[in-house]
């Protein structure tokens, strides 16, 4: 899995709704993928904290502004000189 995949699947993933082999995948990149997890994690608890704060469900399109918002976020963090080629 590729690191532009990751960032597709993974809202799914934390919703619970992404396909068994997909979930194992996505667990294997992020444990090699120091960046991938940061995005994670702050996906994960961004989406968390929707759903304590709020009595109802993620609008729709939130999840597609918050992939735009962290794609912008790795693609310039991608561009400074990492450890991870
Ligand atoms: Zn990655």
């Amino acid at each position: 899995m590729t690191c532009k995949t990751l960032l597709t699947r993974m809202s799914r993933y934390i919703d619970g709704d992404l396909e068994e082999e997909l979930c194992v995948q996505l667990k294997k990149h992020l444990r090699g993928c120091d960046r991938c997890k940061i995005v994670f994690d702050t996906t994960r608890r961004t989406i968390g904290f929707y759903r304590a704060g709020k009595p109802y469900e993620i609008p729709r399109g939130v999840h597609a502004r918050l992939q735009r918002a962290l794609r912008r976020q790795w693609k310039s963090s991608s561009q400074k000189k990492s450890s991870r080629a």
